[in-house]
């Protein structure tokens, strides 16, 4: 990067956050683009200091759009930073910083990319355009248009056609299930299997309505920081009251229990209190009796679960009683789903979830069954060739039954 070619602090960083790293280098490790490619820059360690030469006036140039763009956005580094460098924070305000920087974007690709990622996260803001692209895809997938490596689930009208409902009416819940808009669109099995073990923990509970369709949390993964406080505006308003929100996305959950720092209110930040993982609070109401089974389960962490809201363990909780449960040896590491980085980075993505992959084989074997508590990791993983189930999918084929 060209030394005092931008004015200091175009980035708007916090001098505070970006001084609390003290380069020790212990988060290397457990960051997987940096494991991929042994970079330094595409290390935290190295991003911070590249964040740091840019607001001391270096130019915010390719190789620093390219590491920021690289970034998982995984938090693994978080969890392994002693000194507490918030690093996802930090990430995020680089990106949304970026996005409005002259000469930051150079380049047709980039150009090209950001086109891309506008108007996909436009369409997932809005349910009626996100169904009618669901049912789009449907028909690209029937006429063989989707490569079958593609992180997309392998849709079904009898899926799309799929009707959720709650068990009470809003006014009566014990608990909202939020249903979002990827999950809503693609993976309403899924919420059905969670609807059937709530049911089976007694608790009555509402659906979130049609106008919390999105958390936001894509768009503040892409530094489209406006849009994401919008519709976590329209989410918080839309399940007033008390009761707990269940949500069995693990990155809509993350983003959902930041809503007080995305909003800086105090409304947001008690709504923010009331959100709670599926698994944590199907656990935390006492798990319902499932059935011994032979299968061997190996447990990925989604990191949204893991190094976010550290909530991961009642996954273990919910399903050991059903399954043998294996763990893999790699920390935690990223699996490479990121939100939208397998569209995004494929290259990069594939290179992650190999790792991943090899390391769910050490733990359970060639075709054994995974369990990933979010949709995106699920689809990843699936997309090369792994038995990836929700933990809801996974408990509800123990309570035994109909699906449904
Ligand atoms: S968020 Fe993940 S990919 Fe990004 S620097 Fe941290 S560990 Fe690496
Ligand atoms: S572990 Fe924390 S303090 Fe150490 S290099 Fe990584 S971000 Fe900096």
């Amino acid at each position: 990067m060209t030394p005092h070619a931008a004015p200091r602090g175009v980035l708007g960083l916090d001098a505070d956050e970006l001084v609390a790293c003290v380069a020790c280098g212990l988060c290397l490790p457990h960051c997987p683009t940096y494991r991929v490619t042994g970079l330094e820059l595409a290390s935290p360690r190295g991003r911070i200091a590249a964040m740091r030469a840019v607001e001391e006036g270096a130019l915010p140039d390719a190789t620093f759009v390219r590491a920021i763009d690289e970034c998982v956005q995984c938090r693994g580094c978080e969890t392994a930073c002693p000194a507490s460098v918030p690093f996802g924070h930090l990430v995020e305000t680089t990106r949304a910083a970026l996005l409005t920087l002259p000469g930051a974007r150079r380049g047709r690709r980039r150009r090209w990319r950001d086109t891309v990622e506008r108007l996909g996260l436009r369409a997932i803001g809005h349910r009626r355009a996100l169904r009618a692209l669901s049912w789009l895809l449907l028909a690209a997938q029937r006429l063989h248009l989707v490569p079958r490596g593609a992180a997309l689930p392998r849709l079904t009208a009898r899926a799309l056609r799929t009707r959720l409902s709650g068990s009470v009416e809003p006014g009566a819940a014990d608990a909202w299930l939020f249903t979002g808009c990827v999950m809503d669109a693609w993976m309403r099995p899924t919420h059905q299997a969670a609807l059937r073990v709530l049911a089976e923990t007694g608790a009555g509970v509402a659906l979130s309505p049609p106008g919390a369709s999105c958390c936001g949390a894509l768009h503040a993964h892409a530094g489209r920081l406006s849009d994401a406080r919008r519709l976590a505006r329209r989410v918080v308003r839309s399940m007033p009251g008390d009761a707990p929100i269940v949500v069995d996305s693990a990155g809509c959950g993350a983003a959902m229990r930041d809503y007080g720092r995305w909003l800086d209110d105090p409304g947001a930040t008690a709504f923010a209190t009331r959100v709670v993982d599926f698994s944590t609070f199907v656990a935390g109401r006492g798990a319902p009796a499932l059935r011994r089974s032979e299968t061997a389960v190996v447990v990925v962490d989604p990191c949204h679960l893991r190094h976010v809201q550290r909530a991961h363990t009642a996954v273990r909780d919910l399903l050991a009683p059903a399954y043998e449960l294996r763990e893999t040896d790699d920390e935690g590491l990223c699996c490479g789903a990121g939100g939208a980085y397998a569209v995004l980075q494929p290259g990069l993505a594939a290179e992650i979830r190999a790792r991943k992959v090899a390391a769910i084989v050490r733990a359970g074997g060639p075709g054994c069954v995974v369990a990933a508590a979010n949709p995106g990791c699920a689809l990843h993983l699936r997309a090369a060739g792994v038995d990836a189930r929700h933990p809801a999918d996974l408990a509800a084929d123990a309570l035994g039954g109909p699906r449904g």
